[in-house]
């Protein structure tokens, strides 16, 4: 039992699903230590003239399946141990939405809000070059993440095609269309989170037009989920990032508050709400669904006692601690893990890398509705998997057929040398 940090967690979670499964005992002890992790040093001139040392990690989790795929992320709490854990849960959701991709992830340690674009782009160069050798369209395929977006990933796409000596856009993905990015992309990771919720809505027997939804974090993720659901017919009733929470139990003008923040260098703060709340208060809101979709570890034991909303859709990689979970099951609170509901950015993150490998390119309508069918495709047989084998919760049935793939294909491929 832990609240020990992702690392833990997501260890936990692997032990839980391990119950439901056949998996050799040597496979399984591969399964739940990384490849390989990279730890870079990242000397960047700063703009005062001054030399700054910045630290950053690569994490290549497993290719058994396929070449390593993960985003990178720009923040205060990125750590080895973090990397990791994030970097085995791109491993379980490739697997469960069944691309042909392993799992990795990286970061650099700073706070970018302190930075200047210029210092920034120096920064993500310096790693790009320090995993360089690490990284490629066969090997290793990263993308955005948290505080990383196109314009970073076309530094990294620009960094890499200069050693090659020739562009290489397909060694990212989530560029910029006019380097090869694909339509679609930017809104990918929210709108599946907005599909899986509809799913979800369906199965429980709830309608979602009407439906209160609470979200936490309002960044890439949030604010599409947020456009999407209430597009939907959701009220919309909390948002909130860094500087608190919106509440409005009417349900708030979600283009209203996109178009504040969009006016206010990305924040909520200032925004004219009917009320305002914190974090806690938004986590705990009596609501038809809660999405939390900022950082890890946010529905700890003591959250989840309190919480009040009838579903947990995880839009962020690993918000729910694993004691948290189990509360929530006692509870009777039904959570969709992460590795499904946030699945949708690594799938349109595929679709780029075979469009680039084509050398083709695709209308939006295409992308989103592969989007979608591989979306729904996982959602049933996740719930195909719960309802067979009487699994605890619906992470556990998500593991296990994410470990069942991941297995089988080191099964097949043996035991190098
Ligand atoms: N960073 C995203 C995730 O956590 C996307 C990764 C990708 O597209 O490779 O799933």
């Amino acid at each position: 039992m832990t609240e020990g940090g992702p690392l833990d967690n997501m260890l936990a979670q692997m032990e839980q699903a391990r119950e439901y499964v056949d998996i050799d005992d040597g496979i399984f002890e591969r399964l739940k230590s990384p490849e390989r992790t990279l730890t870079v040093s990242l000397p960047v001139r700063m703009d005062d003239g001054s030399v700054e040392v910045f630290e950053g990690y690569r994490c290549q989790f497993d290719s058994a399946r396929g070449p390593f795929k993960g985003g990178i992320r720009f923040h205060p709490t990125v750590s080895k141990e973090e990397v990791a854990a994030l970097a085995g849960w791109m491993t379980w959701k490739t697997a469960l939405v069944d691309l042909p991709f392993g799992g990795a992830k990286g970061g650099i340690v700073c706070q970018p809000k302190e930075l200047s674009e210029r210092e920034i782009e120096q920064l993500t160069r310096r790693y790009t070059e320090g995993i360089r050798r690490m990284i490629g369209p066969e090997i290793d395929i990263p993308a955005p993440d948290m505080n990383t977006d196109e314009r970073t990933m076309a530094w990294i796409m620009d960094t890499y095609s200069m050693y090659q000596g020739y562009a290489v856009p397909e060694v990212v993905t989530g560029k910029p269309p006019e380097i090869g990015g694909t339509a679609g992309r930017v809104e990918a990771t929210g709108r599946g989170v907005a599909v899986v919720t509809e799913e979800t809505f369906e199965y429980l027997g709830t309608d979602l037009d009407g439906a209160d939804v609470a979200i936490q974090g309002f960044g890439n993720v949030g604010s599409v989920t947020a456009r999407l659901l209430d597009e939907r017919g959701a009220n919309v009733v909390a948002v909130s990032d860094v500087t608190g929470a919106l509440y409005d139990p009417d349900g708030l003008d979600v283009q209203a508050v996109s178009a504040h923040v969009a006016d206010n260098g990305g924040r909520l703060e200032g925004y004219d709400a009917e009320e305002y709340v914190t974090n806690d208060d938004l986590l705990t809101l009596d609501v038809d669904a809660l999405i939390p979709a900022a950082i890890e570890d946010v529905v700890t034991v003591d959250v989840a006692e309190r919480l009040q909303a009838d579903v947990v859709v995880e839009a962020a990689n690993g918000p729910t601690t694993f004691d948290a979970a189990a509360v929530l099951r006692e509870r009777g609170v039904p959570v969709v893990p992460d590795i499904l509901a946030n699945a949708g950015g690594v799938i349109v993150s595929y679709l780029e890398w075979v469009q680039n490998s084509q050398q083709y390119s695709w209308e939006l309508e295409e992308v989103n509705r592969d989007l979608e069918d591989r979306l729904t495709s996982a959602f049933d047989e996740m719930l195909a998997a719960y309802e067979r084998k009487g699994i605890p919760d619906l992470r556990t049935a998500a593991y296990t057929i994410a470990l069942e793939r991941t297995a089988e294909a080191h099964e097949y491929r043996g035991l190098f040398p």
